[in-house]
């Protein structure tokens, strides 16, 4: 008899911990939305899914038969909307004067690819900031096409000024000096841009690593100096342990190295064959950034017409997009942008079937016709233009995104991630233009009140033009 109690035991205590926890009550919850739901990590649509939040984190995710709450829990019930993770856009230039627009249009968190110390806090103030990531000054060689002529490399031990950009370096010295000041001011990633010479260029990647923070680099496309500018080719920058390559810099001239013609009208395809293998060998990831790229060659493919916020803002925009086609887009640029198209359309499938992780990032506001806020949508809408499935383009703007950015609490809607959330209509896994239909933005497990972000945007946008 005692011999058989024994042996019974597990199996009753399995069998009263089961009832215990469906007699129970749920914990305390804030909010509860219902919908349908998209698990970024899986890739999948789950049909009627719940989302339980408390205390700015999710509780719960999935099946709504999966998820429990309290009875006096506030229900949002979304029917057939789709639920996404907070989108994040993996490559900005944010300024005050536009950074209330990301958060409206789903955008809650962005990475800043270059910027002032000052403008970041100047950032981070406004009152629909996003969640900001940021690079802080990038890292250039004394010839860089922004480097002034004022720019002086830092003295050793010398903080950060806080309106310095770029930080010039001319050796491996300087790029040490300049990675340890960048440490100390509290960034989260380091930059290189095109023209850093080699020596100080792995200098700079050395520094970083020791200090534990991940390198992005630009090196330069046709559209810009990819060709003459850079030292440093893609498949280079990977096997030194880069963590992503913007703009697909450094593709044509590791092609050329190999001995193709970027330019060509028809590309060699054993050549790009060994180029997604190298990078991918590599575990470098991309943030092709093909929005601008399509914009610089002339497409209008991805026109910020439909885009959340569109007809507040363009009117605010337009002299700048034409100012910026008149005078930054040098004669011959739409027919290298069209190289770097051709190219991109013709490496980014390669790359994913490779396994390389393709993040989305729009460059904003480095190409006219890029919506601030919403860019991130044209990046998605372009990213399926270049070749990624609808499912690939919305991970790029999620769990890869928050992969690369290693942060397992975003990108994703699983039990303990940020409770960022995006409500859309429609099925964007069908059709990608659906992420720019946003029903309901949640930040931090709060709702946020669009109409009012978008009022404060507007009259930050108007400040800014009266001065
Ligand atoms: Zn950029």
């Amino acid at each position: 008899m005692r011999f058989r109690l024994v042996r019974l035991s597990p199996v009753l205590c399995f069998l009263s911990a089961l009832v215990l926890s469906a007699c129970s009550p749920p914990p305390p919850a804030d909010a509860v939305l219902l919908g349908r739901l998209f698990d970024a990590r899986n890739g999948r649509v789950i049909d009627d899914a719940a989302i339980v939040m408390a205390n700015g984190r999710i509780l719960c995710a999935g099946p709504r038969i999966a998820c429990r709450w309290p009875r006096d829990a506030p229900v949002h019930d979304h029917g057939r909307a789709m639920l996404l993770p907070g989108l994040i856009d993996l490559h900005v230039h944010a300024r005050p004067h536009y950074a209330d627009t990301f958060v409206p249009a789903g955008v809650t968190t962005v990475r800043d690819a270059n910027n002032t110390l000052a403008m970041l806090d100047a950032v981070r103030a406004r009152p629909y900031a996003p969640t900001l990531i940021a690079s802080g000054p990038m890292l250039d060689g004394p010839h860089g096409v922004l480097v002034g002529a004022d720019t002086s490399p830092l003295g050793d031990g010398e903080p950060l000024a806080p309106d310095t950009m770029p930080l010039v370096v001319h050796d491996a010295a300087q790029a040490r000096v300049a990675v340890a000041a960048l440490v100390a001011a509290g960034i989260d990633w380091i930059k290189l841009y095109e023209r850093m010479p080699a020596d100080a260029f792995h200098a700079a990647l050395a520094a970083a690593q020791a200090a534990g923070l991940p390198v992005m680099v630009d090196l330069g496309m046709m559209l810009t100096r990819g060709l003459s500018g850079a030292d440093i080719d893609a498949v280079q920058a990977g096997a030194a342990g880069v963590g992503t390559l913007e703009h697909l810099g450094g593709v044509a001239l590791a092609y050329r190295r190999l001995g193709g013609d970027p330019t060509a009208a028809t590309l060699r395809d054993d050549l790009l064959d060994t180029l997604a293998l190298d990078i991918a060998a590599s575990g470098m990831a991309v943030v092709p950034t093909v929005a601008a790229t399509h914009r610089f060659a002339g497409s209008d493919a991805v026109a910020p017409d439909t885009l959340p916020g569109a007809a507040l803002l363009v009117p605010h925009f337009e002299a700048y997009w034409t100012w910026l086609s008149g005078h930054v887009v040098a004669p011959g640029a739409q027919a290298n942008a069209a190289a770097d198209l051709r190219l991109a359309r013709a490496l980014l499938p390669r790359l994913a079937a490779a396994g390389v992780r393709i993040g989305a990032g729009s460059d904003l506001p480095a190409a006219p016709g890029l919506l601030p806020g919403a860019a991130l949508h044209q990046e998605l809408d372009a990213l399926v233009a270049t070749g990624l499935s609808p499912v690939q383009a919305l991970q790029a703007a999620t769990s890869v995104a928050a992969d690369i950015l290693r942060r397992d609490d975003l990108g994703r809607l699983d039990a303990g991630a940020r409770a960022d959330i995006v409500v859309v209509d429609g099925d964007p896994t069908q059709d990608i233009l659906a992420t720019r239909r946003i029903v309901a933005v949640w930040t931090d497990g709060r709702p946020v009140d669009l109409a009012d972000a978008w009022r404060t945007a507007t009259a930050a946008l108007d400040a800014a033009a009266a001065q």
